[in-house]
C-alpha cells in the first residue's frame, strides 16, 4: 500500500545492505550482530534454512529484542550467549521462518471456533459425545451452534430428535446445522424459543418435521430453520475475543506466524471483529502478525480513513491491500472463464463486477496509493482484472504498487507473461488443488488443463508468487500447501506423477512462495520473510527437514515450535 521503495528498510534505522555484504563471504564463519551484543535466546544445532539467498544454511542463530542479531556457526553464535540466554537445542531439527499465510478469513475461523464442528462425526453417539464435552464450557441459558452432522454419512443413519439433544442439555438452546446448510436440529429449550410447538403451522418456504402424532420432532428444514437460526444473537466482543485467540493459536500450531486477512469485509460483524482485534493488539495480546485487507468498494474517504486508524506500519497489525471478488469459483461454476466449461457447454461463468466499473476504481485507488487485491479464478476475471491493472498504470503511471490477483487459478498463456510485466504478485492458494482436483479435469477439458494452477510458470516468467490457504475454507496447516506445491496430487497420492507436474515446485521454491514471498506481498519483506540479521525473529522449527523428505512426509511434518518475535509462542507437547 505505502509508496516505498523495495530496498529501504520499513523502519530506516538499520542499513541491511551492510550485512548482505558481509554474508558474501562463508556464512558458517561469520556472525554478524546488529548493536546487541547479548542473546535473549540462541537456537543452536540445527538445520537453519534462512530463505536468505545469500545466506542459506546457517546452525545457529541469536535473537535480542525479538530480532535476529547473528546467524552462523554454533560458535560463532555462542559469542552473543550470556547467563541470561534462553538457549534451545535444535538437536539436527529443522528450522526456517515463520509461515506467512498470504489469504485467510481470520473471522471466519473465530467464529468456526466458537462453534461446535460436528463434521467429522460418524455417528449419533459421537455427535452427544462432542456436543456434552461443550456443554460445561457454557453458561446456562446459551445457544450452542454446531454445524456439519450428516446421518447419511452415519451407520445406520437417522436425523437426530429433540429427545436425543435434550439427552445432552435441556439448559442450554441447541442449534445443529446439518452438513448441507439446508435443515437442522433444535433441542426443546430452542423450540421453545422459537415459539415452535404442536400448534405452530409451517412457514411459507419452510417445514416443520413431525412424527406421527404431530409433535414437531425439532428437525426443522429451510425457512423453518432460518427463523430459528435468526434467534442465535451474535458473537459478543468478549466470544469474538475467544473465537480469535482460538484461531491464532491454531496458526501457531501449524507454525504461522503472519495472516493476511480479509475479516474487515466480513457481512455484518467485519467492523466489531476488526476492533476486537484491535483491542488484542492494544493489550498487547495478539499471538501472530494480521494485516487487514479493506474493502475496494467503500468510498476513497472511508478508505483513507481506515488506512489512518490502522496504520500502514505497526510490525502486528496494520491495513492493507483493498479487497474485492470479480468472480465466483470453479467448483460451483460460476468463475468468468473465456469459453464455456466443458462440463457445461452454455456456460462461461459470470462476472460479478462490470469491467469499465472496476477499471475506473482501480485506477482512482492506485492513484491514492493504495495496494489492490482482486479475487479472480477464471480465466477471463483474470484477464480483465489485468487489463484494470494495466489500465492503472497507464493512467497514473508505474510504482511499486504490488497489485495481486487473488486465486489466480486459471490463466490464458496470452495473459501469463502479463503478471510480471505489469508487476502483478499471484497469490494462489495451492491446496485448493488437493480439493479442486476432484472436478477441475472435466470442467476445464484437455485444452485448458494446462492452465491450471500454472505455479512454475508464474515463477519462470519471473513474476511474484506467494501462498495462502483460504483458511477456514482450507486448513491453515502449511503443509499441505507444501505438498500440493511440489506433488499437484491427492493427499492420497495419484494421479500418478502429478497433475500437470510441469507446474509443481521444488520445496526450496515453494518455501520461499510461503515466506519470502507473501512478506513481499504485504510490503513487509524489509522485516519479515528471510532469517536475516536485523529482521524480526518469527521462527517455526519442525520435527524434520522438508527438503529432504519424501513428499508423503511432507505431509505428516510436524510444528515442534513456533517462535514470534523471539518469544516462544507455542511448543508442541
Ligand atoms: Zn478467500
Amino acid at each position: 500500500m505505502q509508496v516505498r521503495n523495495a530496498s529501504q528498510s520499513s523502519e530506516g534505522s538499520h542499513n541491511m545492505s551492510r550485512f548482505r555484504i558481509l554474508f558474501l563471504v562463508p556464512a558458517f564463519l561469520f556472525a554478524a550482530a546488529l548493536g546487541a551484543t547479548n542473546a535473549d535466546l540462541i537456537l543452536e544445532n540445527g538445520t537453519i534454512h534462512t530463505v536468505d539467498p545469500d545466506v542459506a544454511l546457517v546452525e545457529a542463530v541469536a535473537i535480542a529484542d525479538g530480532r535476529i542479531i547473528a546467524l552462523g556457526s554454533k560458535t560463532a553464535v555462542d559469542k552473543f550467549r550470556t547467563t541470561q540466554t534462553q538457549v534451545i537445542d535444535l538437536d539436527g531439527r529443522f528450522a526456517m521462518p515463520g509461515f506467512n499465510d498470504a489469504h485467510v478469513h481470520l473471522g471466519n475461523a473465530a467464529l468456526r471456533m466458537l462453534n461446535v464442528d460436528l463434521s467429522e462425526t460418524t455417528s449419533l453417539e459421537e455427535l452427544k459425545t462432542r456436543l456434552a464435552a461443550e456443554v460445561p464450557k457454557r453458561k446456562p441459558g446459551q445457544w450452542i451452534y454446531g454445524r456439519g452432522w450428516d446421518e447419511s454419512k452415519w451407520a445406520g443413519g437417522r436425523v437426530p430428535t429433540r429427545d436425543d439433544l435434550d439427552a445432552v442439555t435441556t439448559i442450554h438452546a441447541l442449534f445443529l446445522e446439518r452438513a448441507d446448510g439446508h435443515s437442522a436440529v433444535l433441542n426443546s429449550l430452542a423450540l421453545q424459543r422459537a415459539a415452535i410447538d404442536r400448534d405452530t403451522p409451517d412457514p411459507a418456504g419452510g417445514v416443520i418435521d413431525r412424527d406421527a402424532t404431530g409433535r414437531a420432532t425439532g428437525w426443522l428444514k429451510e425457512k423453518a430453520a432460518d427463523q430459528a437460526f435468526g434467534l442465535i444473537p451474535e458473537p459478543t466482543r468478549g466470544q469474538w475475543r475467544d473465537g480469535f485467540l482460538r484461531a491464532m493459536h491454531h496458526a501457531l500450531e501449524n507454525g504461522v506466524t503472519s495472516v493476511q486477512d480479509d475479516t474487515l469485509r466480513s457481512p455484518g460483524q467485519g467492523k466489531t471483529a476488526v476492533s476486537v482485534l484491535q483491542e488484542l493488539h492494544a493489550e498487547q495480546a495478539l499471538p501472530i502478525r494480521i494485516t487487514v485487507w479493506l474493502p475496494f468498494e467503500a468510498p476513497l474517504e472511508e478508505l483513507e480513513k481506515w488506512r489512518k486508524e490502522l496504520g500502514t506500519s505497526d510490525r502486528w497489525l496494520k491495513a492493507g491491500l483493498l479487497k474485492t471478488n470479480i468472480d465466483g469459483s470453479g467448483g460451483s461454476l460460476s468463475a468468468a472463464m473465456l469459453e464455456p466449461y466443458s462440463s457445461a457447454p452454455d456456460n462461461k461463468g459470470l462476472l460479478l463486477l462490470d469491467p469499465d466499473t472496476v477499471t475506473d476504481m482501480v485506477i482512482a485507488r492506485d492513484a491514492a496509493g493504495f495496494q489492490i487485491g482482486i479475487h479472480a479464478i477464471g480465466d477471463r476475471a483474470n484477464r480483465v482484472v489485468l487489463d484494470a491493472f494495466d489500465s492503472a498504470i497507464r493512467s497514473n503511471g508505474r510504482r511499486d504498487s504490488r497489485h495481486r490477483i487473488e486465486h489466480a487459478q486459471f490463466v490464458n498463456g496470452a495473459d501469463l507473461e502479463r503478471f510480471r510485466s505489469l508487476g502483478v504478485i499471484a497469490s494462489v492458494q495451492p491446496s485448493h488443488l488437493l480439493t479442486d482436483l476432484r472436478w477441475a479435469p472435466s470442467l476445464l477439458g484437455a485444452q485448458r488443463e494446462a492452465d491450471a494452477y500454472r505455479w512454475k510458470s508464474f515463477v519462470d516468467s519471473g513474476a511474484h508468487l506467494c501462498f495462502g490457504t483460504d483458511y477456514p475454507v482450507e486448513p491453515i496447516g502449511p503443509m499441505r500447501g507444501l505438498y500440493a506445491a511440489i506433488t499437484r496430487e491427492f493427499e492420497s497420492g495419484g494421479p500418478p506423477g502429478g497433475w500437470h507436474p510441469d507446474e509443481s515446485l521444488d520445496m526450496r521454491a515453494a518455501i520461499a512462495a510461503y515466506t519470502l514471498e507473501p512478506a513481499f506481498a504485504e510490503f513487509e519483506e524489509t522485516r519479515k520473510g528471510t532469517l536475516t540479521v536485523g529482521k524480526l525473529a518469527d521462527i517455526v522449527v519442525l520435527a524434520r527437514d522438508v527438503t529432504r523428505l519424501a513428499p508423503e512426509d511432507v505431509l505428516q511434518t510436524r510444528v515442534d515450535i513456533t517462535i514470534v518475535e523471539g518469544r516462544v509462542a507455542y511448543r508442541r507437547h
